[in-house]
């Protein structure tokens, strides 16, 4: 008998429903066949319990839509963009708030201006982003906007057993090695992903990202925040860092963005709204001014960004939700709950557990797959085959190639990971994922692997056609010990 550990009772009741239903086996079998065995390709009514992503798919609050009803729709200057900026300046400091559609459109309008900056430092050399990793879009806005993506997190993160509270954080030898061999004047920007997401939700340290702004400050290079989970990443700091035990949420929130000169935000994570994103300044009001120029044509006019004058209402309000204390203890209780559950059926996952996902590792769980034939993505699939539901690849396979030479090189880590939603699901269901994991547990050495019958250029996982393909114990075992041990270099 194993001791159930009781998670924290949700902080809210709910007073409106929407109706999930489980499809019969055969028609998921049916619809992922459908999709090419890509997730993303799904119809969602097809899905049970959806934790693709925790992007977009929170539930707001009764306040937040009472926020709706207040939208000024005015083309310029709506008194919910001119909240929405006051919250800002007060949250986090940054007086210079323009909003965008979501995250992305604030990188897209963002890198270009510091690639050109760049540039005019050092002409002849390629601009480099240097983060502790770059999110997806946010390596492939580097990457459009001519610059190259480096990511520099600390190699405890890759080793998903060690219990390590900072693995978000940035590897600080490898950031001044990357500084040095490229030249301080091509770093365009030092990106500081807060929680670093590809790690597994994991956190950022204060004292790490205090060290990353000295050395940036030595440096001249400007500290780009990326602060989709800035909220999680600030009750981490609490929960682990004795120096800041007695603060409020709020208080860590706002001495973490002191560190940054700008940032970007998918205000879809702990911005509690559907759709929406922020890209805000502290006191460069010349890459503001710029900024907003490209905001016009790619965005919308400098005050709405792309959004509605209702969305950016609620999301003035959402920002202020995301601070409170019993919502966080909830929160992120919720997905240690989970995590807890998971490991108590033996299931391997990234430990501790992170902030929005519990990450179970693939490779340890699947060693027969290769890390070519996508172990992680193959645990996705059965997931949805079993019990309808939808997790998300984070390895190899969202990986890509390497763009110099087009191979396909193993990721650092396998992973499948859960992304709950903010205040959607309740604990029964994570209680239902967990017993779908005992089945996955039993059959897990006779689920295929994966490969391409269609593969994209760029950001090839959400549109990739697979098929399965079997995958024989033994020679496969080898390969993936080869391929892990070239993964983790001494
Ligand atoms: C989601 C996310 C983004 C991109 O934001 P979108 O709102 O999806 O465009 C950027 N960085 C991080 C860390 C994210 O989690």
């Amino acid at each position: 008998m194993t001791t159930r550990v009781r998670p924290l009772p949700e902080p809210f009741r709910i007073k409106m429903v929407e109706p999930i239903r489980l499809a019969p086996p055969d028609q998921r079998r049916r619809a992922l066949q459908q999709a090419g065995w890509n997730l993303f390709l799904l119809d969602a009514e097809d899905v049970y319990i959806d934790l693709l992503t925790d992007s977009g798919t929170g539930a707001m609050s009764d306040r937040q839509w009472a926020g709706l009803m207040l939208g000024d729709e005015s083309y310029a200057g709506s008194r919910n963009y001119l909240h929405l900026r006051d919250t800002v300046r007060e949250l986090f400091g940054y007086p210079y708030t323009i909003p965008t559609h979501q995250g992305r459109g604030a990188e897209q309008i963002l890198f270009p201006e510091l690639v050109t900056r760049a540039l005019a430092r050092r002409p002849d050399v390629q601009p480099v982003f240097i983060s502790n990793f770059h999110f997806d879009t946010t390596k492939a806005h580097v990457e459009m906007a001519g610059a190259r993506a480096l990511n520099v997190l600390t190699p405890r993160a890759t080793d998903t057993a060690d219990p390590y509270p900072w693995k978000g954080n940035f590897d600080l030898d490898a950031l001044r090695a990357a500084i040095a061999q490229h030249g301080a004047a091509s770093v365009a920007g030092i990106v500081a992903t807060l929680t670093c997401n590809s790690a597994g939700g994991q956190p950022v340290s204060m004292d790490n990202l205090a060290a990353v702004r000295e050395i940036a400050t030595r440096h001249g290079i400007p500290v780009v925040l990326d602060v989709a989970r800035y909220a999680e990443n600030a009750w981490f700091i609490r929960e682990r860092d004795p120096a800041w035990a007695g603060a409020s949420i709020a208080e860590i929130v706002r001495a973490m963005f002191d560190l940054g000169d700008m940032f970007t935000m998918s205000a879809k994570k702990d911005g509690l709204v559907n759709i929406g994103g922020l890209c805000c300044f502290r006191d460069d009001e010349d890459l503001f001014r710029a900024v907003q120029a490209r905001c016009v044509p790619m965005e919308g006019f400098v005050t709405y960004g792309g959004l509605a004058g209702r969305d950016m209402e609620a999301l003035a309000v959402g920002l202020r939700e995301s601070l409170q204390q019993e919502y966080l203890d909830y929160r992120i209780g919720q997905v240690a709950y989970l995590g807890e559950r998971l490991q108590q059926q033996g299931i391997p996952i990234q430990t501790p557990t992170g902030g929005h996902a519990v990450f179970v590792d693939a490779r340890r769980m699947l060693p027969h797959i290769p890390a070519h034939r996508f172990p992680a993505h193959s645990l996705a699939v059965a997931l949805y085959l079993e019990g309808g539901v939808r997790a998300v690849e984070i390895g190899s396979l969202l990986l890509g190639r390497n763009p110099l030479t087009g191979e396909q090189e193993p990721a650092p880590m396998e992973l499948l990971r859960l992304t709950i939603p903010r205040r959607t699901y309740t604990h029964s269901h994570m209680d239902y994922v967990a017993d779908v994991f005992g089945d996955l547990r039993r059959m897990a050495a006779t689920l295929p692997g994966y490969d391409f019958e269609w593969e994209p250029a760029v950001l090839r996982h959400f549109t990739a056609r697979l098929k399965p393909v079997a995958c024989d114990g033994g020679a496969a075992a080898a390969q993936s010990r080869e391929s892990a041990a070239q993964a983790q270099p001494a």
